[in-house]
């Protein structure tokens, strides 16, 4: 059973780390207004519901993690995501940055390797009224069947940034996706200026689970 009550300490609290984003340099009023519209705790069993409006990543099974509300929305900010925006995600875990990018008006496309994290992702998506393109599987291979896409978003740590994924991004697309070691990853913007041209900008640095798969880490 999920517990979809949003009662007022709920909002209150979704509020006050909404304030705090903005003191840590997110300044996308769009992106603040759509993380302060999702109940972050909906993503949480309730046992663990006062621990949803910390700015903490926080586990959500099979040793995987739903993200930081900081790294959240960096990420969004990042992509400057547009109404409309045909966005594909890798790693979908509970499913949060999906419901914030299509509050935005994206349509939405993730992939996710744990098949469990996939399915209660897409219950729960499905029960805020959003319609999400969802499938288990490797996000380091992309989804040709459906690309090419505006905009890319990895939410693991990648050791390498993964080809497939570029050749699968619309030219002016912009593609955001964390590269580094095991310990810390280097956010990265990646912008397709041409058929076979990028633009990189090296942004801040972060700690991610890992990317595992065929273009990422080795399991
Ligand atoms: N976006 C998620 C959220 O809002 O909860 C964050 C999820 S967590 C930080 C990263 C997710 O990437 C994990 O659920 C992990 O299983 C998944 N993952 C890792 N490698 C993957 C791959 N090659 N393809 C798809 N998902 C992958």
């Amino acid at each position: 059973m999920i517990d979809m009550t949003d009662d007022y300490k709920h909002k209150g609290a979704r509020k006050k780390l909404i304030e705090l984003l903005g003191t840590k340099g997110i300044t996308d009023a769009r992106v603040l207004s759509a993380m302060l519209a999702i109940p972050r705790h909906y993503f949480f069993s309730s046992t663990f519901h006062s621990h949803a409006y910390e700015d903490k990543a926080f586990p959500i099974g099979e040793g995987q993690t739903i993200s930081q509300p900081y790294t959240v929305a960096y990420q969004t900010q990042v992509l400057h995501v547009v109404k409309g925006d045909k966005i594909l995600e890798i790693g979908t875990g509970s499913g949060y940055q999906a419901a914030v990018l299509m509050q935005m008006g994206a349509k939405l496309y993730s992939i996710e390797r744990h098949e469990a994290l996939s399915k209660k992702a897409s219950l729960l998506l499905q029960k805020m009224g959003f319609a999400p393109i969802l499938k288990c599987g490797d996000g380091t291979k992309g989804w040709m069947e459906k690309a090419p896409f505006d905009k890319i978003i990895v939410t693991a740590g990648a050791p390498v940034v993964p080809e497939t994924l570029v050749s699968q991004l619309k030219v002016g697309g912009v593609m955001v996706i964390p590269v580094g070691d095991d310990k810390r990853q280097k956010m990265l913007s990646i912008i397709k200026t041409g058929e076979n041209t990028t633009e990189t900008i090296e942004l801040d640095y972060f700690a991610f689970v890992p990317l595992i798969g065929e273009k990422g880490w080795k399991k």
